[in-house]
């Protein structure tokens, strides 16, 4: 055992999305007062750790390379574990095709981690002196790690109920289940107290929180409790399914000014037979009309959104008519997927593949399309003042945030001073692609 201060240790690499990211923080809360601390390095690890993400091939290929490179630095005699959405979705696969990992150990069964580890570390036959936590889905866990950063995800819900003919995350992460509010309004003043300003919401489908459970309520409501919490001081929300953005909560988002009015949209194509194909409502349209009722909300709102390029029948004239809806939504932000056939969802039957070497064209094409749009909206921006939250100090520089800005997936903002945590007015010098440069003026 390769003790930190006579504990055990672990090491674990997180994959995928925001949502795996706040599972990861949320087990390694439980370790640590289950009595683990974090390895300085793989190589030093008792268990070392991959929550994987399986959304598409790539993603899964990734998980597997990166179990893979764990099991070459791991010591000799140290336990391999494999968690998250491959574990949850392929687990008996993954356990035939890697025999040599210790255990595979799907979302919904995480309580068992701690004793896991331990019969891992202190053989079979011991038993904790501990308090042995009941079993719980981490979800409801609302103990987090120290933050690293002045921003924190928090998921307000697991699971989706929408019917998205290529998507597999209902297989993995089941039917929606809300958080009760009062659990959330917890964990954020956890967060608060340890340091973050800025809340980012996530689940798979936030618009829609709220409806699966008896509490009172809705996003909106739900808004208005985080944002009440003392020291929050911007909340930000991902994963908007568009037919769920109503007017109540646009007009929340614009009017509140705790709220960032930064709308991520997943529109995901604009071609109608597409987007039905997809089991998807609206079409360009439809969603430019929803684009032009925020920006009455606000002017300017910003906006975020992800395409998936070559759904199978795709044609030509249909991207066409995204790149069309790109240049008249003129949105912030987007990012461009290539279809994925993931095993199990109906999509994946459909004939009309799109050769691959097409679709990587097709990708650079509506890629640079928004490229363009989006230097254009920065350049525009020169000249105006915003609030921008430090995220960190990078080459004597500080590289924050404004409300236009998410966390990890946007540009950035670099600054002539100013410290991690700290909030500045600031106002725009310059703009290069997808970040900015700024001056603090208070
Ligand atoms: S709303 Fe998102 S998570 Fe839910 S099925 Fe559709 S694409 Fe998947």
């Amino acid at each position: 055992m390769n003790s930190v201060a006579n504990r055990p240790t672990y090491w674990l690499t997180t994959l995928g999305c925001a949502k795996n990211q706040v599972d990861s923080e949320k087990v390694e809360a439980m370790l640590a007062e289950a009595g683990y601390a974090v390895a300085s390095t793989p190589s030093m690890a008792d268990v070392v750790m991959v929550n994987t993400c399986a959304f598409i091939e790539e993603a899964r290929r990734e998980s597997v390379e990166t179990i893979l490179e764990l099991q070459d630095e791991r010591r000799d005699g140290a336990r391999t574990i494999v968690l998250g959405c491959m574990a949850q979705r392929f687990g008996t696969e993954v356990e035939k095709a890697l025999p040599e990992i210790d255990a595979v150990v799907g979302l919904d069964r995480y309580d068992s981690l701690v004793p896991l580890l331990d019969r891992f570390t202190y053989g079979p036959d011991w038993q904790p002196v501990r308090l042995v936590r009941p079993a719980m889905d981490i979800l409801h866990l609302v103990n987090r790690p120290a933050p690293t950063m002045p921003y924190a995800y928090v998921k307000v819900a697991e699971g989706c109920d929408k019917p998205c003919t290529f998507c597999a995350i209902p297989l993995i992460r089941g039917k929606q289940r809300s958080r009760r509010p009062p659990n959330i309004v917890e964990e954020v003043e956890g967060l608060v107290a340890a340091g973050v300003s800025e809340i980012v919401l996530v689940a798979q489908d936030l618009a829609a929180y709220g409806r699966d459970i008896d509490a009172p309520g809705d996003i909106v409501d739900l808004l208005g409790l985080v944002t009440a919490v003392e020291g929050v001081e911007r909340v930000r929300l991902l994963y908007l399914y568009p037919k769920e953005v109503r007017p109540r909560l646009v007009a929340e988002m614009c009017q509140n000014p705790k709220i960032a009015s930064y709308f991520d949209l997943s529109l995901q194509h604009a071609a109608q037979p597409l987007l039905r194909a997809m089991k998807r409502p609206g079409n360009g349209e439809r969603f430019l009309q929803l684009i032009d009722q925020i920006r009455e909300a606000d002017a300017d709102a910003a906006l975020r959104s992800s395409f998936i390029v070559g759904f199978p029948g795709e044609s030509a004239e249909q991207v066409e008519e995204l790149a069309e809806f790109l240049e008249a939504a003129s949105i912030d932000w987007a990012g461009f997927f290539p279809y994925s056939a993931e095993e199990g969802t109906p999509a994946a039957m459909l004939d009309g593949r799109v050769d691959p070497d097409e679709v990587s064209e097709r990708l650079r094409y509506l890629s640079s399309i928004q490229e363009n749009l989006t230097a254009e909206a920065n350049l525009a921006s020169v000249g105006s003042r915003v609030r921008v939250l430090i995220d960190q100090l990078e080459d004597g520089s500080a590289v924050g945030r404004s409300y236009r800005e998410a966390p990890e997936i946007d540009g950035v903002i670099v600054l002539d001073r100013g410290s991690v945590g700290e909030w500045v007015d600031a106002e725009i010098t310059s703009a290069y692609g997808t970040d900015r440069e700024a001056v603090v003026v208070g």
